[in-house]
Parts: structure tokens; C-alpha cells; sequence
């Protein structure tokens, strides 16, 4: 019984299974690359070692690319599988080598390549992936991409230097806490409502906001083609009129009570129009 074990019980298998599963994968990737040679896939009607293994073995598409990666790796490094064993080389950077090589085509010799491999054994993923790119010449992403998706989710694609890189990172260490969380999307929308708080929240002073709710006590958003007023009394919020960037004042003219959802509706047209005229 597991729950029976002690301690220091406990850590010696965990890593003796670590040990057993590296082993395991060592095999795997070793009988991938001797299908991947004799074209197996094939005789199960699949165009492709991929189809098979994920429709015929059943991985999952992420793990079966690492696995094609990791064989077709060790057809040009034999030493390759040694080192999956005893754990010095994983399939992320079996499949950060692999990338980088389709990138750059022919012009990769079989020696770099094993010269590589044996460069980054022992090697966090990280580390691997700076070394590639030196060894390779591979060019820095700089551009920002931004795309759209389907369910309203933006898809962000940005290369950041290093030392922004290092001061997102530290922010994320201390804001671990507060956001209880490891991922960037949810740093960045923390740190971004802690400023959009400071700057929105010491624009109107708590007496001004005071007498904004007394005036209007419920969100005063008119629809455009009815002029209905909204009138919802649910988490309200003050609003500029004009907007601060636009050169609108903490004036009690210049205030309105919006709901949430009319504050943000309010807010994306402001958005908008301040792109369209920088
Ligand atoms: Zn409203």
C-alpha cells in the first residue's frame, strides 16, 4: 500500500519508477524507429508512422510527434538512446532539435546533428533551445502575432528580451500568491486590473463617486436606436464621459454611473475610436 510507505520509502520508488519509465521510453522510440524504417504503418493501411501511432497505438498527437521526433533522432545518433535511458536528453529537447532541423533543411550535416545531441545532454530545455539557435543560426522571432480565434480567445505571439522576460518572471514569482497560478495570461490580466484600479480609482475621489451614485443610482447607458435607459442597479461602476485620455475631467458633469457590462461595452468603442485617430 502506497499510503503505508514512509518518506524516504516513498522518494526511492518514485525514483525508480522515474528510472524504469525512462527505460520504457528508451525501448519505445527504439522499436519507433525500426517501424519508421521498415514503413509498418503500411500494413495497416496508414499514410504515415503518425496516423498509426496515434489511431493504431493510441497516443495522443502531441506525445506520438515527440515519440517520430525522438526515433528519427536516434537513426542518425545511436547514442541517443542511452541517454533517453539514463534520463541526460527528454523528448522536449529530442523535439526543439528536430524542429530546428526541418527548419533549416539540408543544410544540417549528420555530424552537427550529433554533435548537438551530445551538446546538450544533461541540458535543461531551456539551455537547449538557446544553444540551437546559436549553433544553428536561427533567426529571432520579433514580430508580434496576434490572432483572433473562434471562441472570442485571442492567441498572443510575442518575443521579449531578456531582461523583460527576467522582470515578467520575478512578477510572476511574487503575484504567485495572489493569483495562485503559474501562466502568463493570468499575470498579465492581475497586474493589468491592479493598474486600471490605480488609475481609474484615484481619478474620482470616493466623495465625487458618492454623489455620482446618489444623482444616478442606476447604470445610465442609453441603447442607440431605442434611447431605452439601461437602469440596471448591478455592480456599477463611475465612467468618464469623456474620457480621461480625451482630455475629460473628474468633473461631476463629466461622470456617470455605467453597469459592468455597459462600462466595458462603453470602454471598447473609446478603445477603438483612440486607435483609429493615433
Ligand atoms: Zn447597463
Amino acid at each position: 500500500m502506497i499510503s503505508k510507505l514512509n518518506n524516504r520509502e516513498l522518494d526511492q520508488k518514485i525514483k525508480s519508477l522515474a528510472r524504469a519509465e525512462n527505460k520504457l521510453l528508451a525501448l519505445v522510440v527504439e522499436h519507433i524507429k525500426e517501424a519508421d524504417r521498415r514503413k509498418l504503418y503500411l500494413d495497416f493501411n496508414y499514410p504515415n508512422l503518425y496516423d498509426y501511432l496515434v489511431k493504431e497505438c493510441g497516443y495522443p498527437g502531441g506525445s506520438a510527434q515527440r515519440r517520430i521526433d525522438a526515433a528519427r533522432l536516434l537513426a542518425v545518433e545511436p547514442k541517443l538512446k542511452d541517454k533517453i535511458e539514463r534520463g541526460e536528453i527528454n523528448l522536449s529537447q529530442t523535439t526543439l532539435l528536430q524542429k530546428s532541423f526541418r527548419e533549416k533543411g539540408q543544410r544540417v550535416t549528420p555530424e552537427q546533428k550529433r554533435s548537438l545531441i551530445a551538446k546538450i545532454s544533461d541540458m535543461t530545455v531551456a539551455e537547449t533551445q538557446v544553444l540551437i539557435s546559436k549553433e544553428l543560426e536561427i533567426k529571432i522571432k520579433e514580430q508580434t502575432k496576434v490572432t483572433h480565434q473562434k471562441n472570442g480567445s485571442v492567441r498572443f505571439e510575442v518575443t521579449f528580451t531578456r531582461e523583460e522576460w527576467e522582470s515578467l518572471q520575478k512578477a510572476k514569482d511574487l503575484a504567485s500568491n495572489a493569483t495562485q497560478s503559474n501562466d502568463l495570461p493570468t499575470l498579465i490580466k492581475y497586474l493589468s486590473d491592479r493598474f486600471i484600479k490605480q488609475k481609474e480609482g484615484s481619478a474620482a475621489t470616493v466623495a465625487v463617486k458618492k454623489q455620482v451614485l446618489q444623482r444616478d443610482q442606476c447604470c445610465q447607458y442609453k441603447d442607440h436606436n431605442t434611447q431605452r435607459l439601461c437602469g440596471s442597479r448591478w455592480n456599477l461602476h463611475i465612467d468618464h464621459i469623456k474620457p480621461k485620455w480625451a482630455g475629460g475631467t473628474d468633473d461631476l458633469e463629466n461622470l456617470r454611473v455605467l453597469c459592468q457590462k455597459h462600462n466595458l461595452h462603453v470602454y471598447r468603442q473609446q478603445a477603438h475610436i483612440k486607435q483609429l485617430s493615433s
